[in-house]
């Protein structure tokens, strides 16, 4: 999927305008942080939910500590169980491995459940080129792939920025149907649509939210059937994963299974989960003929044993975009690549460049709402200020910005100045404010007042309080 993250301030402006869309995003609380709150509390009764965030992390700490040996492992117990495991360095390796499979098979058509690497990798597009029928088969990606192939918006719920209205339109219009106003008839529709896909595709595609060294297996867990009848009914199944979606053993699946529901969906658990192993055996009903692991890097082993290492432990829950005020305020398309929210905020940069992704790393309050909710506890703040650490390293920040900020710590650094200056900005500031103490235009920085009125300083500077306390 190309880039677009230049643009970020540009699109998170239009967004914000778009009225349809502010409503569809209202759906994000009710939808994700409050189910995933009541989640929580269910389970805080029974179980420590901060003692099984930490014992998630060390899971995923122990992978990244020797990620070589377990990948090593799980390539040896999948070849053992029938399976063909192959490594893309990047996106372009990813494509090309998967029209290989697909022309040595005979692959006409493929049915896709949801794949967030496919999406990286934009397969769709080089299965297209190659003379392939792909067919997404996750309701929601199906929505996008009728749309004109539109890019999702949320890795858990790629629609989430349409209404039921606007899908119920797209349907009558690609399906020559009367359109429909219930959900349960629409998705009645889709399936119908979706069937015979199923039963004439040579080859199916998949993601994988886990791989499983001892067993060399591929966990799914799917809210929708899709994900079963792709992995089992074509001839060929081809699972696309991230290098460090490994996990050593099917108990440290059992501990990060515990909260990746409740976190994504505030679920106890999804409505499905497979756990798939090997090709089949005579005496199984189903299940491929033939299964493939394409196991990509695409960026990630540059982060082992980096600073931002701690990223690779994401289990893609979406629960930090969930809670993200940002994200809440502009949806996932205005950052411009696959990943959106706190967490899309490190990965583009690191995989595409800071220089390609220049404002995502601003794209934060600095809240920590995305810290204190991610179930593998990434500093996700942390990340963000040590990127914009780089950006500012690597001069990419405007020369304004960059001189404030050198202002500011020269200041730090010079208490009797920094009274001085605070006490005259403070000054400044209820001036502009006047009798109503909302400032409608701030001379120094218009974009600050530009969409909102900042409320002027109600009194004295901390230092001016503190010292007064002090005198008490
Ligand atoms: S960074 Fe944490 S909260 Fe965000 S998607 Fe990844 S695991 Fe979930």
């Amino acid at each position: 999927m190309e880039i677009r993250s230049m643009h970020f301030k540009a699109r998170a402006g239009q967004k914000l305008a778009d009225v349809l869309l502010q409503q569809n995003l209202k759906k994000t609380k009710s939808k994700f942080v409050d189910k995933r709150a009541h989640a929580i509390e269910k389970l805080d009764e029974v179980n420590d939910f901060e003692g099984l965030r930490a014992a998630s992390q060390a899971v995923r700490d122990r992978v990244l500590d020797n990620l070589d040996l377990w990948l090593e492992r799980f390539e040896e117990e999948a070849t053992r169980r029938g399976a063909t495991v192959l490594w893309a360095r990047d996106a372009a390796e990813v494509c090309r491995l998967t029209v290989e499979i697909a022309r040595r098979h005979g692959v006409t058509k493929a049915v896709k459940s949801k794949s967030m690497l496919s999406e990286e990798a934009a397969l769709n597009q080089a299965l297209e080129a190659a003379g392939i029928q792909p067919v997404e088969t996750d309701l929601g990606e199906y929505i996008l792939q009728i749309n004109d192939n539109e890019a999702p918006s949320h890795i858990v719920a790629p629609v989430l920025h349409k209404s039921k209205e606007e899908v119920s339109a797209l349907f009558s219009r690609t399906h020559g149907l009367p359109p429909k106003t219930d959900i349960h008839e629409m998705t009645r529709e889709a399936r119908e649509v979706l069937r015979p896909h199923f039963l004439s595709a040579e080859m199916g595609i998949s993601g994988g939210n886990f791989l499983i060294a001892e067993t060399g297996s591929v966990a799914l867990v799917t809210n929708e059937g899709n994900g079963r009848m792709v992995t089992t009914l074509p001839k060929v199944h081809v699972v696309v994963s991230g290098i460090e979606k490994v996990v050593p053993t099917l108990e440290d699946l059992a501990t990060l299974m515990r909260l990746l529901p409740r976190s994504a969906t505030g679920q106890s658990i999804s409505n499905y989960f497979s756990v798939l192993t090997g090709v089949k055996q005579p005496d199984e009903s189903d299940g491929p003929q033939h299964m493939y692991f394409i196991l990509v890097d695409n960026g990630r082993a540059d982060l082992v044993g980096s600073e931002f290492a701690a990223m690779l432990r994401c289990i893609r829950c979406g629960a930090c975009m969930n809670h993200c005020p940002v994200y809440q305020s502009i949806g996932g398309h205005a950052y411009g690549w696959v990943y959106p929210g706190p967490m899309g905020s490190v990965l583009t940069p690191l995989f595409k460049g800071i220089e390609n992704a220049l404002d995502l790393p601003q794209a934060s309050t600095f809240c920590n709402q995305c810290g204190v909710v991610c179930p593998v506890r990434i500093p996700l703040p942390d990340l963000l200020r040590k990127l914009r650490e780089k950006q500012l390293e690597a001069r990419l920040r405007p020369l304004g910005e960059r001189l404030a900020l050198q202002g500011w710590s020269w200041l730090a650094r010079h208490p009797r100045c920094y009274a001085l200056a605070t006490k005259l900005a403070v000054r400044y500031l209820r001036w502009l404010g006047g009798d109503d103490k909302r400032i409608l235009v701030w001379g120094l920085a218009p974009e600050w007042t530009a969409g909102r009125d900042l409320p002027a300083p109600p009194g004295k500077t901390f230092r001016e309080l503190y010292a007064a306390r002090g005198k008490a």
